[in-house]
């Protein structure tokens, strides 16, 4: 690390966590890199795994998150940032095509004061149709058999991209 980057560190305010998945031993992102915990990954490479969020606000809401535990993107240096976005912009376009939606938003929470509960980065996309425009739609759920066929057509808009 650079040691303009350690004095910004040292100096910046910390981002505040009292949550119990702090940390890579107990994070449930990290278990789902390595396979410890199941989901429903849609697309990984070498430092990026995306899977769908397990409570989605719609049939599609994907997360796109750097393999190496961070809790927020603070701990992440600025060309791990562009990666990361660069792997969701790809990721939206599959979301968006599989689901046929018609927009889109990316979320990103830093911190348990700006509703951040998953102590590990990740980028939300969170695919929207029009008929839902200006709403804040509720959580949904969806059966395995459901999540995985969604999962199944991001994996091939991912591969054709
Ligand atoms: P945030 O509030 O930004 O920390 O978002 C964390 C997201 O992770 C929430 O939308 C949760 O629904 C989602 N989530 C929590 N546990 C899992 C899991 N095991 N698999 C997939 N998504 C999860
Ligand atoms: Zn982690």
């Amino acid at each position: 690390m650079s040691a303009e980057k350690e004095m910004w560190m040292a100096s910046a305010r910390r981002i505040v966590f009292s949550s119990p998945t702090s940390g890579p031993d107990r994070c449930i992102f990290c278990q789902i890199v390595t396979r410890n915990a199941s989901s429903n990954i849609v697309y990984e490479d070498e430092r990026h795994i995306a899977f769908l969020d397990i409570y989605p606000f719609s049939r599609g809401h994907t997360l796109v998150c750097p393999k190496e535990h961070g809790e927020t993107i603070w701990d992440m240096k600025e060309g791990e940032i562009a990666e990361l976005f660069r792997v969701a912009f790809k990721v939206s376009k599959a979301v968006v095509t599989a689901v046929q939606a018609d927009g889109f938003r990316f979320v990103q929470n830093n911190g348990e004061a700006a509703n951040q509960v998953v102590a590990h980065v990740h980028v939300h996309v969170i695919p929207v149709k029009m008929e839902d425009k200006g709403r804040f739609s509720d959580r949904r759920k969806f059966t395995p058999a459901e999540m995985e066929e969604t999962a199944a057509s991001i994996r091939r808009e991912m591969a054709g991209s």
